[in-house]
C-alpha cells in the first residue's frame, strides 16, 4: 500500500484524477435533489415555498424583452457561431483592441446592423443593439457607442444636413471609424472650461485647431489610440474681431477633424496621438489622447446646427447666450447616457443571473445529520440577491420607460420633454450605474471563491463597467442636475407654473409634506396596506418632497452669507440624497405602471411581488427618516421588516424563472459556476483536470 501511494501505475493515477474529479464535481455539483423539500432545510424554507407562484418564463421573458427580442437574438447568435470572435478569459490589451474591432467589423458587415440609421430614427432599437453587444464584450458595446452614439451622434446631432449626407452611411458601415473628443486633462466634468481653440481664418476660409496647452490635450478619447480616423473635436470657436486685432470666444462647439491618413493610416499633420495605455478595465477600446497643432479644417467642418459662421466670418445662431447654446450642444449628447443606464441594467441582469444560478445549485451546511442545503437558502444569502433581483426588474422598466421619452423627445423636440429627458436620463444613469458597480462586488462576494475565477465573469464585469460611473458624466456631478432641476420645479411650484409630467407628483405630495404625517395611516401595518402600491409610491413621495422642501430651506439660509456657490456645497450631501430620493420615486412608479399593463396573469402576480420587495426594501432601508418624522410608527415599521423578508423568500422560490426570463444565451452567462450540473466538468477541465 505504502509502495502504491509512492508510486502510482498509470491505471492507479486514472483513478486518483476521476477520484478527484468526482469529489470537486460532488463539491461544486450537488446531487439533484427537490429545489423545495421541506424536511432537507431549515425552518425558513417551508415558510417560503408555501406559497410559490407558478411563473410562466416565457410569457414573463416576452413582456421583458419585447419587441427588439429577435434584433438582440440575431446578434447573439452570430457571436454563437463564431467562437473565435468570442473574447477568451485571457487576452493582452493589444489582441483585445484588435479582437473587439473584429468583433464590431464582423457584426457590422456580416448582419447588415445598421447603428446609426437606429440612433436616428429608432433609437430603442439602437439601444437594444448596444445592450446585447455590450453583454457579448463590455468593451465591444463601449467601442460601439464610441463609434455610434459619440462620433455618430455628434455629426447626426450638431450638424446639418451636408454633414449626414457626406459622413452618416460611411460611419455606419465602419469606412469612417471615428472618436468624440471632448474631455482634455485638466477638463473633464467642467467641459465648459475646456480650453482647446478653433480659430475662424476668413483669408483661408477654414478653421485651425490648436492645442495652447499640455492641460488641454485631448485626453481618454476612445478610438483614438489605434483606430479612429476621425474625431469631432470639442473647442472653443474663436472669431477674429472687426480690427483684426483680437479674436472673440464664442463658447464650445464642435468640428470634424481627419485624424488619420486613409491609405497609410499615419497622423495627419499637426497631429500627435498618443496611447493611454492599459486600463482597469475595458481593454478592447483604444483610448488616447491628441495634441492639435495649427491643424486647419474647411469651414464646412464645423457641426453648425447651433452656430454658424459665414464666409465673410458673422456667427449667427437662433440661441442667443453662450451658455443657451452649449446646453443645447450637451443636451443633444444624453443619448449616450441614456444607453449607458441601459447597457448598466444588462451587466446587472448578467451577474444576478450567474450569482443566483449558482447560489440555487451550490450547497454548504444543513441541519445536524442531514444533506447540506443551497446557499440561497440562509437568509443573509437571500437578503444579498433577492433585493438585487428586484432592483434589476425595476431598472429594466425605469430604462425602458427612458428610452420610450427619449425616443418620443427625438422625434417631436417638445421642449418641456428636452428638459425633463435630460433630468432623468442623468438621474437614471448615476443611480443605475452605482448600483450595478456595487451590486457585482457583492455578487462575487456571493459566490465565494469560485466568484473569483476570471472564467467566472465578475472581475471583468467589475473592472470594464465601473467606468459607467464616470464617463458620459460623473455620477456625482449628474445627481447635482437631478437636484437642480427639481429645485427649479419646487421655486416653479410655488410661483404657480407648470410642472413637467415627471415631477408632477411634487405638487400633491409638496402639500401632504407641508402637513403632518397623517397619525391614523402611520399605524396601518396590514399586508394589504403595505402591498398597496399607494402607500408604498406616497411613501416615496413624502420623503423626497420633504428632502426638496428642506433643501430649498437650507439652501436660502446658507447663500445669506455663503454665496450660492458656497451654500451649494454646504448643503451637497443632502442634495445628492434628494436627486436619488427622486430617482428611486420614478423608478418605483415605472415599476408599478409595468406591473398593472403586464397581459398575463401570472407573470403579473410574479412582478407584483417582486415590485413590493424592491418598494418595501427601500422603505426599510431609509426607516430612520420615516420614523423620525412618524410618517411610520413603531410598530409599522416592525411589520414593514417582516413583510420585507417574507416577501425576500417568495422571491427566492421563483429566483431560477426570474433570472431565466431575463434569456440570456449561455455564452454570455458563461460562467461555469451558473449554468446546469453537467457544465461543472467544464469548470474542472478548465482548471486542468
Ligand atoms: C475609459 C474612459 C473612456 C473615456 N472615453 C472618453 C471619450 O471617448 N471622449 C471623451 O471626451 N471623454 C472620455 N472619457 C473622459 C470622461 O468622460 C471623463 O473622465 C469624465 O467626464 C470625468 O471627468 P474627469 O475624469 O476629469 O473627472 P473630474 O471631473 O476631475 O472628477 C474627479 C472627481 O471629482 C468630483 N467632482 C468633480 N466636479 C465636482 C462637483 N462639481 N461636485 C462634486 N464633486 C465633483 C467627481 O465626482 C469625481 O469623483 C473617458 C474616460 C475614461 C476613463
Amino acid at each position: 500500500m505504502e509502495q502504491k501511494k509512492q508510486n502510482p501505475t498509470a491505471e492507479d493515477e486514472t483513478q486518483i484524477i476521476s477520484r478527484r474529479i468526482q469529489r470537486i464535481s460532488l463539491h461544486i455539483t450537488p446531487i439533484p435533489r427537490p429545489l423545495h423539500d421541506h424536511d432537507n432545510n431549515l425552518g425558513l424554507l417551508p415558510c417560503a415555498t408555501r406559497e410559490k407562484l407558478e411563473v410562466e418564463t416565457e410569457k414573463l421573458s416576452v413582456y421583458l424583452r419585447g419587441k427588439y427580442r429577435d434584433m438582440q437574438e440575431k446578434i447573439y447568435e452570430y457571436f454563437n457561431a463564431r467562437p473565435e470572435l468570442q473574447t477568451p478569459v485571457e487576452i493582452s490589451k493589444d489582441e483585445h483592441r484588435e479582437l473587439c474591432w473584429r468583433q464590431m467589423y464582423g457584426l457590422i458587415r456580416e448582419t447588415g446592423i445598421r447603428p446609426l440609421k437606429y440612433v436616428a430614427e429608432e433609437p430603442a432599437k439602437y439601444f437594444a443593439i448596444t445592450e446585447a453587444v455590450g453583454a457579448v464584450d463590455i468593451s465591444l458595446g463601449i467601442k460601439l457607442g464610441v463609434q455610434y452614439s459619440l462620433w455618430g451622434g455628434s455629426v447626426m446631432n450638431l450638424g446639418t444636413k451636408k454633414h449626414k449626407d457626406k459622413y452618416s452611411e460611411k460611419i455606419d458601415n465602419l469606412e469612417y471609424p471615428g472618436c468624440f473628443a471632448m474631455t482634455e486633462l485638466h477638463h473633464g466634468s467642467n467641459v465648459q472650461g475646456i480650453q482647446t481653440v478653433a480659430t475662424f481664418d476668413p483669408i483661408t476660409d477654414e478653421f485651425t485647431i490648436n492645442t495652447p496647452n499640455d492641460g488641454a490635450i485631448k485626453w481618454w478619447i476612445g478610438n483614438a489610440a489605434v483606430h479612429g480616423k476621425f474625431a469631432s473635436v470639442f473647442a472653443k470657436l474663436m472669431l477674429p474681431t472687426h480690427d483684426a486685432k483680437g479674436v472673440s470666444d464664442m463658447g464650445v462647439h464642435a468640428f470634424i477633424v481627419p485624424l488619420r491618413d486613409f491609405k497609410t493610416h499615419q497622423a495627419l499633420p499637426g497631429i500627435e496621438i498618443h496611447d493611454c495605455g492599459h486600463k482597469v478595465g475595458l481593454n478592447g477600446v483604444d483610448n488616447g489622447a491628441l495634441r492639435f497643432t495649427s491643424v486647419r479644417i474647411p469651414r464646412d467642418n464645423l457641426l453648425n446646427r447651433f452656430g454658424d459662421v459665414s464666409r465673410d466670418g458673422k456667427y449667427t445662431s437662433s440661441l442667443p447666450t453662450i451658455n443657451k447654446r452649449f446646453a443645447a450642444t450637451l443636451g443633444e449628447l444624453v443619448g449616450g447616457r441614456v444607453g449607458l443606464a441601459y447597457s448598466s441594467v444588462g451587466v446587472l441582469k448578467i451577474a444576478s443571473t450567474i450569482a443566483i444560478r449558482y447560489s440555487l445549485l451550490r450547497q454548504q451546511f444543513g441541519p445536524p445529520k442531514q444533506p447540506e442545503i443551497s446557499i440561497l437558502d440562509y437568509q443573509s444569502q437571500q437578503h444579498k440577491l433577492m433585493p438585487m433581483l428586484a432592483s434589476t426588474y425595476a431598472f429594466h422598466f425605469a430604462t425602458v420607460n427612458l428610452v420610450k421619452i427619449y425616443s418620443q423627445m427625438k422625434m417631436t423636440h417638445d421642449e418641456q420633454l428636452v428638459g425633463e429627458v435630460h433630468a432623468l436620463s442623468a438621474g437614471i444613469k448615476a443611480y443605475v450605474t452605482s448600483y450595478t458597480a456595487k451590486s457585482l462586488s457583492v455578487c462575487r462576494e456571493a459566490c465565494g471563491g469560485h466568484g473569483y475565477a476570471a472564467v467566472n465573469r465578475f472581475g471583468t464585469l467589475r473592472n470594464d463597467h465601473d467606468i459607467f460611473q464616470t464617463f458620459e458624466g460623473d455620477n456625482t456631478v449628474l445627481l447635482q442636475q437631478v437636484a437642480a432641476d427639481l429645485l427649479k420645479q419646487y421655486k416653479e411650484k410655488f410661483q404657480g407654473g407648470t410642472l413637467s409630467v415627471t415631477w408632477n407628483y411634487l405638487r400633491e405630495s409638496m402639500n401632504t409634506y407641508l402637513s403632518q404625517p397623517n397619525p391614523v395611516t402611520s399605524r396601518w401595518e396590514g399586508v394589504e396596506h403595505l402591498r398597496d402600491p399607494k402607500f408604498q409610491l406616497d411613501a416615496f413621495r413624502y420623503r423626497t418632497s420633504r428632502l426638496l422642501q428642506s433643501a430649498a430651506v437650507r439652501l436660502r439660509k446658507h447663500s445669506k452669507t455663503l454665496g450660492g456657490f458656497g451654500a451649494w456645497n454646504r448643503c451637497l450631501n443632502h442634495l445628492l440624497t434628494l436627486a436619488e430620493s427622486h430617482i428611486e420615486s420614478v423608478i418605483l412608479e415605472k415599476f408599478i405602471e409595468a406591473v398593472e399593463k403586464c397581459p398575463d396573469a401570472s407573470s403579473r402576480a410574479a412582478l407584483k411581488l417582486v415590485c413590493d420587495l424592491y418598494a418595501l426594501h427601500r422603505i426599510w432601508n431609509d426607516i430612520g427618516t420615516y420614523r423620525n418624522v412618524d410618517y411610520v410608527a413603531p410598530n409599522k415599521a416592525k411589520a414593514i421588516h417582516k413583510l420585507t423578508d417574507h416577501l425576500s423568500f417568495q422571491v427566492r422560490n421563483i429566483a431560477k424563472e426570474l433570472v431565466d426570463a431575463f434569456d440570456l444565451p449561455d455564452h454570455v452567462t458563461r460562467a461555469p459556476i451558473a449554468m446546469q450540473s453537467e457544465a461543472y466538468a467544464q469548470y474542472t477541465q478548465h482548471v486542468g483536470f
